[in-house]
């Protein structure tokens, strides 16, 4: 069941989840992680739909049932509790990936880190410390930020830091808005992950997919979204499509070549269950 907020009562509901958050802390100060868990999503080759990567997905169930991240992300962003939650999570991602290496040995996992974990100053240290432990190669590990916190130039010295510790670094939600051009191509990056924003509006063509936009139409995201793949690929980047959901919008996409795709084609996020499932599946094939 999904906590479905009235309408108008946002102020309210902030505070509520806030409080409920709270609770989320001992009195020693360390998580309570019980509420918490993470769902996993694959990012696949267009192609040929191997796994290349599962992105790491934070849920919590809250007093009221599951509450999305959209929602209690940016409150637990207010506090620290994102630092130890972030912890928490890459801990707990790094060690199941150690048992999904037997079924799939290639594969990497990534996980979102926010602007107030990547101000930490030994962020870097302690992501290295975890891969040490769990016996992984720092080239196992993604760390997805935003643009928001990319284009903040005080984050330039914790980028290269995560870059000497081996770790590869995404840009996550490209093409909404906050970084130009200019900056991208300043900042140590292996990875460009395109928003689903971009993804929805590849409109379909009257004459066949790999066609021309005609005039009139609807406005497509197409040519923004070529020039960014573009842009990624001559950088020599990694370029994933989030949100792909229907054969048509991969079909689009193919038609500048092979890319790496995550969205509801491939597979929803997936419990830690069924993503090895999943893995036993593809390792089947
Ligand atoms: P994101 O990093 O852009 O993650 C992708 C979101 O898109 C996920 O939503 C995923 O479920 C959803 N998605 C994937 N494929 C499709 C698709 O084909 N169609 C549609 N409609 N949606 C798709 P989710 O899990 O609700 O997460 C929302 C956001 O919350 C994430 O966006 C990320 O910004 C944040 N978040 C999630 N987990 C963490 C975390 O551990 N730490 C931090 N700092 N942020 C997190
Ligand atoms: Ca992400
Ligand atoms: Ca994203
Ligand atoms: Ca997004």
């Amino acid at each position: 069941r999904t906590y479905q907020p009235a309408l108008g009562a946002e102020a309210l509901e902030q505070l509520t989840v806030e409080q409920a958050m709270h609770g989320v802390l001992t009195p020693d100060g360390a998580v309570a992680t019980d509420g918490f868990s993470l769902q996993y999503q694959p990012v696949v080759d267009s192609r040929t739909r191997r796994p290349l990567m599962v992105e790491a997905l934070l849920r919590w169930h809250g007093p009221w049932g599951e509450v999305p991240p959209q929602l209690f992300v940016p409150i637990a962003e207010r506090s620290h509790l994102i630092v130890q939650l972030g912890a928490w999570t890459a801990r707990t991602a790094l060690r199941q990936l150690r048992e999904w290496r037997q079924l799939w040995p290639e594969l990497k996992v990534s996980v979102n880190v926010s602007a107030r974990q990547l101000a930490q100053p030994d962020l870097a240290a302690q992501l290295a410390a975890l891969l040490d432990e769990c016996g992984l190669p720092p080239s196992a590990l993604v760390v997805e930020l935003t643009e928001a916190a990319a284009v903040d130039i005080r984050q330039l010295r914790a980028f290269q830091e995560l870059q000497e510790a081996g770790l590869s670094i995404a840009l996550d939600d490209v093409g909404t808005g906050y970084a130009s051009l200019s900056s991208l191509a300043q900042l140590p990056l292996q990875m460009l992950k395109i928003d689903r924003s971009l993804t929805v509006q590849l409109a379909p063509l009257p004459q066949g997919n790999c066609g021309h936009a005609q005039t009139g139409q609807r406005r497509s995201t197409r040519p923004l979204m070529h020039a960014l793949i573009t842009f990624g690929r001559e950088s020599g980047l990694q370029v994933v499509a989030e949100g792909v959901e229907t054969p048509e919008q991969l079909e689009l996409l193919e038609c500048w070549g092979p890319i790496q795709i995550q969205g509801y084609l491939e597979s929803p996020p997936l419990s830690t269950e069924d993503m090895t499932e999943y893995l036993q599946w593809k390792a089947q094939e």
